[in-house]
């Protein structure tokens, strides 16, 4: 199935002016693709349920009749029945189970995907409106949540709607009073427990979700704020926090068991009820004729059997709430806007044999209509080999740049061009193709080394592996590692130095191999000494290549061709290094300022 066409379900999200469909409707929708499976499923499932109350029929109408000693031949279509319905009520069960869940798990992976590609499409700039925990907590615990719909709560009404109605007429032909003794319990254990138990657990299930997401969120907040939660003491208010959260989730998981029991507990009693109403109008009449004294106990213990049609739905009632919820959730991820809406139809890059050029002229770009403009009227000049470095002070709209070079996010006026062709006109890939990032915080997996690397280009060489390590400076280090290339890393890269980590990033860039770079803040979080020896290896790779390096040190920025001072979205400054130094203005004074720094840090050593 495509998630992609816009009248799945699934894609794109409801347009901005249409009423959002209902969670649940939504969900059902999806399920159209496996409609078939869940039917077969559903109808197994009937069958299985139907044995059960056919088992227990034939064996009170054999015992009974067994009891007046009659001949043996009498009885024998009874036993063969009861065998029939023992046997088959087992198979039946069995197929219900294996094709409903075939069904739903492959509905589920399905989902996830979609999810996936979702998220794929938000990052970077549409996902910050969520958290990574409690995203993890909609793309694993509500997604998982969402099937209950489709295999539990509608089969088993289904189920006790059809199979019930056939118990009914059963008991109705041999004795209409009990049938509709049988009726008024069927409806009220099928209809008043479930609205009762589900109107008891409204507010608790609809806090569920939410709870788990806020609870997953606190703890990856935990787990990976360690290291600075411990150094500023703050690890016992962090930890009370998710203690917290969890006596919240407990608190709700007590109250759906408490209502799960009232459910139970009051279907128990009308099933009870109702055996003792077939006894009390079965009795009279077998005493007056109007019923066999064999057929008595068919008539006074299929309630019994019947009763386990409608002892799951005060249950699936009650998670009816919870799916809605866990659906609401995931329908938002898939509906969050996309930050950048892709072109109908893209526009084709015209070849480019010496290489690629960008030009930005007049961009302004903001995160929302609402908001100031975070790039306001920029140009901007990347032929073939040059290479511009952007500085500015925080905030000054230097990552926008680069997100907006990257195709991550929109830009509302001015034009960018790639080739000469519009940026706005090209799909997103084949942007990103060209331009290649390096990014502030470039993820290392947990894996190996090689892994890592490989991320960029799966058909690499071991000398085309090697060659961009040592592109990166890191290919000695490397060499010296006992297990070399098949080091693992540790959970993002933590057996690696903040350096490691940056240079195996580079190694990654490199190897990727596309024409114009991008190189937001690749030293940050370095102490001087570590960033400035990265800086001076990136403009050493960069030298002859299309590039745009973020930087917060200006060491080494009288290689690059050019350098534009960015404030406030707007260019201040521009010009080599040399003419800004001498130009007087925050460039000159950030640079010696820098210079001081480092003359009292050798002064000290
Ligand atoms: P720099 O990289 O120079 O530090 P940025 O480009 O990150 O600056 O930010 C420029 C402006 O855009 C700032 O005012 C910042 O608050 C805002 N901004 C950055 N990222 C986002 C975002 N994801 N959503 C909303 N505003 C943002």
């Amino acid at each position: 199935m495509t998630f992609t066409a816009p009248a799945d379900p699934l894609g794109g999200g409801p347009p901005p002016s249409a009423e959002p469909r209902a969670p649940l409707r939504r969900t059902l929708a999806l399920a159209r693709p496996a409609a078939g499976r869940l039917t077969l499923a559903t109808v197994l499932g009937g069958c299985a349920a139907a044995a059960a109350i056919g088992l227990l029929a034939t064996s009170a109408w054999l015992i009974s009749r067994a009891s007046e000693q009659p001949p043996i031949l009498t009885l024998t279509v009874a036993i063969v029945g009861v065998r029939f319905f023992g046997i088959s009520r087992g198979v039946f069960r069995y197929g219900e189970r294996v094709v409903g869940h075939d069904a739903a798990l492959r509905l589920l992976a399905d989902l996830r995907v979609s999810v996936y590609r979702r998220l794929e499409r938000l990052a970077p700039a549409g996902l910050p409106a969520f958290r990574s925990g409690d995203l993890l907590a909609r793309l694993v615990g509500d997604v998982d949540t969402m099937q209950d719909l489709l295999l539990r709560v509608v089969p088993a009404y289904a189920i006790a709607l059809v199979v019930g109605a056939a118990t009914v007429g059963l008991v109705t032909w041999l004795l209409p009073a009990a049938g509709a003794v049988l009726l008024a319990a069927l409806l009220a254990a099928a209809l008043a427990v479930p609205a009762l138990t589900a109107a008891l657990a409204r507010r608790s299930e609809a806090r569920q979700a939410p709870a788990r997401g806020e609870l997953a969120a606190a703890v990856v907040d935990l787990l990976q704020g360690a290291p600075d939660l411990v150094a500023n003491g703050a690890v016992a208010a962090q930890r009370a926090r998710v203690a917290r959260l969890d006596d919240e989730l407990t608190v709700v998981a007590a109250a759906t068991s408490r209502n799960a029991g009232v459910g139970s507990g009051l279907t128990a009693v009308l099933g009870g009820a109702a055996v003792w109403g077939a006894l009390a109008v079965g009795i009279p009449a077998v005493a007056d004729g109007r019923l066999d004294g064999v057929a008595l106990a068919v008539v006074v213990l299929t309630p019994l059997a019947a009763f386990e049609l409608v002892a799951g739905l005060p249950m699936a009632a009650q998670s009816l709430e919870r799916v809605r919820q866990a659906a609401a959730r995931v329908f938002a991820v898939l509906d969050a806007p996309e930050p950048v809406v892709e072109p109908a139809v893209a526009a084709a890059l015209p070849a480019a044999p010496d290489g690629h050029t960008m030009v930005v002229r007049g961009l302004r770009a903001r995160y929302r209509d609402d908001a100031g403009w975070a790039l306001d009227g920029v140009d901007l000049d990347l032929p073939p080999g040059r290479r511009v470095a952007v500085v500015g002070p925080s905030g000054a709209g230097k990552s926008t740049l680069a997100a907006v070079l990257l195709r991550f996010l929109p830009y509302a006026q001015g034009s960018v061009t790639l080739d000469g062709v519009e940026l706005a006109t090209l799909d997103g890939d084949t942007v990103r193709g060209v331009v290649g990032l390096a990014a502030q915080d470039a993820h290392v997996f947990d894996t190996t080394l090689e892994e890592n690397l490989r991320l960029a280009r799966r058909s690499a060489t071991a000398d085309e592996l090697r060659a961009a390590l040592a592109a990166a400076r890191l290919l000695a280090w490397v060499d010296g590692l006992p297990e070399g290339l098949g080091t693992a890393v540790g959970e993002h890269g933590s057996r690696l130095s903040g350096g490691q980590r940056q240079r195996l990033a580079l190694a990654r860039v490199v190897l990727a191999g596309a024409p114009v770079l991008v190189l937001d803040e690749p030293a940050e979080h370095l102490d001087t000494t570590t960033a400035d020896a990265l800086t001076a290896d990136l403009l050493d790779v960069t030298r002859g290549r299309t590039t745009l390096v973020i930087t917060h040190r200006l060491t080494g920025l009288d290689q690059v061709d050019e350098v534009v001072v960015l404030d406030g979205g707007r260019v201040r400054e521009r010009g080599t290094h040399a003419d800004l130094v001498a130009g007087g203005g925050w460039y000159a004074e950030q640079w010696h300022r820098e210079r001081e720094t480092e003359e009292v840090a050798w002064a000290r050593r």
